[in-house]
């Protein structure tokens, strides 16, 4: 991203002006897109991300600004949460995707986190919370003897396992959710805006199924810990 120095008047790309060394103020409105030199579009490589994270970074390294005045060493540290931030968003589909879909419609990433679901992945989660509920029943059933112990630990065991069935079913689910991902991104770089819209609610829609698979992956994961216990 380019911008004219305060300082110097010379265009320069941000963060830190190539002439006389200064750091711009951070911007209000940047998209983390922009901000890594980066196409807009629905999947983008990790390895381009990883490189242009690492060079924006130690651009505004605050160890770099050590002795520098306080309001330009403060730009620095600003810089590099925004920087962090972009980064930890763009390198996550599930951050990422409603994050896009954001830019797109003009609507706020976090509430077009979960506007749109698949309605398999509806059903799915109803199952994940009926086998969650469940897992608590046996987590907090109280041991009044041996056999009922013993009785107890088998079905602990039979209950885990029927987790562990369920979170194998969300890892694949995933998987294929992240196929279409990369359906529409092929789509993505000819669509005309007509076309980007229906696109843009097919990404909102994997936005959702992300957010909840996710969602019952972390479920899951809980009470396979309070099971093993
Ligand atoms: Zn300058």
């Amino acid at each position: 991203m380019e911008i004219t120095c305060q300082k110097c008047r010379r265009t320069t790309e941000l963060p830190v002006c190539e002439s006389c060394g200064i750091v711009a103020p951070v911007p209000t409105v940047v998209s983390y897109f922009e901000l890594f030199g980066l196409q807009l579009r629905p999947v983008i490589l990790e390895e381009d991300l990883k490189e242009a994270h690492l060079k924006l970074s130690q651009k505004v390294h605050p160890d770099r600004f050590q002795g520098r005045p306080r309001d330009e060493l403060e730009l620095a540290v600003q810089w590099s949460s925004l920087i962090n931030k972009a980064y930890a968003t763009l390198k996550d589909p599930t951050e990422r995707i409603p994050y896009l879909v954001g830019l797109e419609t003009g609507k706020d990433p976090k509430l077009a986190r979960t506007a749109a679901v698949s309605r398999w992945t509806l059903s799915l989660f109803n199952n994940v919370r009926q086998a969650c509920e469940a897992a608590d029943a046996l987590i907090t059933k109280k041991i009044s003897s041996r056999i009922v112990a013993a009785a107890l630990l088998e079905q602990r065991q039979r209950h885990a396992d029927s987790l562990q069935g369920l979170k194998d079913l969300v890892a694949k689910m995933r998987e294929r959710t992240i196929d279409d991902l990369k359906k529409i991104d092929e789509h993505w770089p000819e669509a005309t805006p007509d076309k980007r819209g229906a696109l843009v609610k097919l990404l909102s829609k994997i936005g959702g199924d992300l957010a909840y698979l996710a969602k019952m992956d972390s479920l899951l994961e809980e009470r396979l810990l309070q099971l093993s216990i």
